[in-house]
């Protein structure tokens, strides 16, 4: 739900040689021009899935980019459906061949062997839409993916939307940032992973209402996020 103090998912990830976008919601390109961070620096856009409040703001920051006449290669890894992005582009009459930069959109399992750094672990946030896509013969593949980024002895995981939590205990333990959708999942769930390790978890997306309740009444170590928060790991 669009909210007049919070802005859609985007996350500005700095490693030591790379810096890449991970989402790119509503807003990212003034949100970018805000923090001062320049499109020169960024070398990739991640796309977890595409709901728009992860996806809506690349249009405007790949504009942005060109205006800035932007020469450094961008590389854009895309959840599902790669050749129809192309098209989705030429849509907006943002023609590739047009930009002062050229730009590379990869599948998202081309993640590591190009930003080695960087997984790609897929997720169930969009598998309750099976009976619509299959019902309606449909193409969408329903790819939504978590991210997680291993540098020197620092494990970050950003779970993007997801429905279980499950699959996070596995990394838990090795992690020192967990960055998870506090929408989505049951408030319980979330609220269990507390337990272990002493890792640092920041809710993000948003949260359930229930989550919000009991976040309100109870001293609990998780973190909201902050708008342009600065987190060095
Ligand atoms: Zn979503
Ligand atoms: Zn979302």
């Amino acid at each position: 739900m669009p909210d007049p103090e919070l802005h859609h998912a985007a996350i500005w990830v700095k490693l030591k040689n790379t810096q890449v976008l991970f989402d790119c919601g509503e807003g990212t390109a003034g949100q970018m021009l805000s923090n001062s961070i320049s499109g020169e620096v960024i070398d990739a856009i991640i796309i977890t899935h595409f709901h728009p409040d992860h996806l809506c703001g690349i249009y405007m920051v790949l504009q942005m980019l060109y205006l800035q006449q932007r020469k450094k290669k961008l590389d854009i890894f895309l959840p599902e459906r790669v050749k129809e992005f192309n098209f989705i582009l030429e849509y907006h009459y943002l023609f590739l061949q047009k930009f002062t930069y050229p730009v590379n959109l990869w599948i998202m399992d081309d993640i590591t062997a190009r930003y080695p750094e960087i997984t790609a672990l897929q997720t169930d946030h969009l598998t309750s839409y099976r009976d619509i896509v299959n019902g309606s013969d449909l193409r969408n593949e329903m790819k939504s993916y978590a991210l997680m980024i291993k540098e020197s002895d620092k494990q970050v995981l950003y779970s993007s939307d997801i429905i279980g939590t499950e699959f996070l205990e596995q990394y838990l333990p090795d992690l020192d940032l967990l960055i998870i959708d506090a929408l989505h999942p049951q408030a319980e769930d979330i609220l269990g992973l507390t337990n272990s390790a002493g890792t640092r978890i920041i809710l993000n997306h948003g949260m359930s209402p229930k989550l919000e309740e009991i976040f309100r009444t109870n001293t609990i170590s998780l973190e909201k996020a902050r708008e342009n928060e600065e987190i060095i790991i």
